[in-house]
């Protein structure tokens, strides 16, 4: 067994590990990578989004480059996602609604796929055999910048982790104004499809997750409503073919490209067995609930205080929120808040993800997060 980890690149550029919140205004942040360049100026109207992107996809790669050379097995879980969150606080310190962490650390790990993260008083282990999908957004006045990598160690999963990462990158090379997202969605799924990966003797042809997909990123919005599915076929339970056929990408548009591969069935259900610890305000219908409990009040204060739209997870209601299940299910119930279930194919399968942030601009198609390692 090699206890090294696969799937990364080196790191080539000295790590920065100051506090980005103290850096003057005027800083210029190093791009991501360009594509398509049509002009060297950007765009006036977005620029200020896009130097937010750009300082956040900063802090997003310092904190990946950290964490893919801490990561090991034995390690807590626990421990890897409160050190990666506590990363994102160095570089601001503030953490809050001006900066800071985007959404928690999703720790997903072997048949789960998405969704998952450490619960208060976890006490699981990472061990030499799993595989696990790590996602963390950070943000810049909301600017979200939604990025996510496999880890492991087994040199068996190779094969499974090449297949997400060629399909999401053949999905940004499609991407663009216009790009119709049925033909990239069509091309995860074949890209993925293309892969085999062979596991302790027993050979599996590698499937895309039909039911997951990429999105377009609104400032504290982190799920605007397109998406960008891993299979074609899916579209069908949300769309008529002509609606399909004439979804497009849009100028001046986030995306978050991101796919997913499997050794299972290539569908994501609720896990049963997870607790559910990921929640973010609804802010696809504006509420006007009253919460009955006191501590619910509280609670729905706390949040619109320190989080507005943007997700939270259980680990951090400490401090007057320990007992947080039943004034959290009160406005689970009531839509003000909405849960994020661990989601997970079957049992004993294995899954990875790669995901990108874009953004499509005058200027050309910039890849904000694209960093050393994939
Ligand atoms: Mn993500
Ligand atoms: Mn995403």
């Amino acid at each position: 067994m090699n206890n090294k980890l696969i799937c990364i690149s080196k790191w080539e550029k000295s790590s920065l590990s100051i506090n980005l919140d103290s850096y003057p205004n005027n800083i210029m942040y190093n791009h991501g990578t360009l594509n398509e360049i049509k002009s060297n100026k950007l765009p006036i109207e977005d620029s200020d989004r896009i130097m937010d992107m750009r300082k956040s996809a900063e802090a997003h790669k310092q904190v990946r480059k950290y964490v893919q050379e801490m990561i090991k097995p034995n390690m807590k879980v626990f421990d890897v996602c409160e050190k990666l969150e506590n990363k994102i606080k160095t570089l601001f310190p503030n953490n809050d609604l001006k900066s800071g962490i985007g959404f928690p650390v999703s720790f997903s790990i072997n048949n789960c796929v998405a969704h998952d993260s450490a619960i208060p008083n976890d006490t699981r282990i990472i061990k030499e055999n799993d595989i696990i999908k790590v996602d963390f957004g950070t943000h810049v006045n909301g600017n979200i910048i939604d990025c996510a990598f496999t880890v492991a160690w087994n040199e068996e999963y190779k094969q499974l982790i090449e297949a997400s990462k060629n399909a999401t990158w053949n999905a940004i090379k499609l991407a663009g104004v216009d790009s119709s997202i049925k033909d990239i969605s069509n091309e995860i799924k074949e890209t993925i499809e293309s892969y085999e990966v062979e596991i302790k003797g027993k050979v599996y042809q590698i499937k895309p997750v039909s039911n997951l997909g990429g999105h377009d990123i609104y400032p504290y919005k982190i799920h605007g409503g397109t998406v960008i599915l891993c299979d074609p076929i899916k579209y069908n339970m949300m769309l008529s073919n002509d609606q399909l056929n004439s979804l497009r990408m849009k100028d001046n548009t986030c995306y978050a490209i991101e796919t997913f591969a499997t050794t299972g069935n290539g569908f994501v259900s609720n896990d049963p067995d997870l607790p559910t610890t990921l929640y973010s305000k609804n802010y696809m219908n504006n509420i006007n609930y009253n919460p009955k409990l006191n501590l619910s009040k509280k609670l729905l204060g706390y949040i619109n205080k320190t989080r507005s739209s943007l997700p939270f997870c259980t680990r951090w209601l400490k401090n007057g929120f320990q007992k947080y299940k039943v004034p959290l299910n009160e406005l689970v119930k009531n839509d003000v808040i909405t849960s994020y279930p661990p989601l997970s194919d079957i049992k004993d399968s294995l899954s990875s993800q790669l995901e990108h942030t874009i953004y499509l601009h005058e200027y050309g198609k910039e890849i904000l997060s694209h960093g050393d390692d994939n």
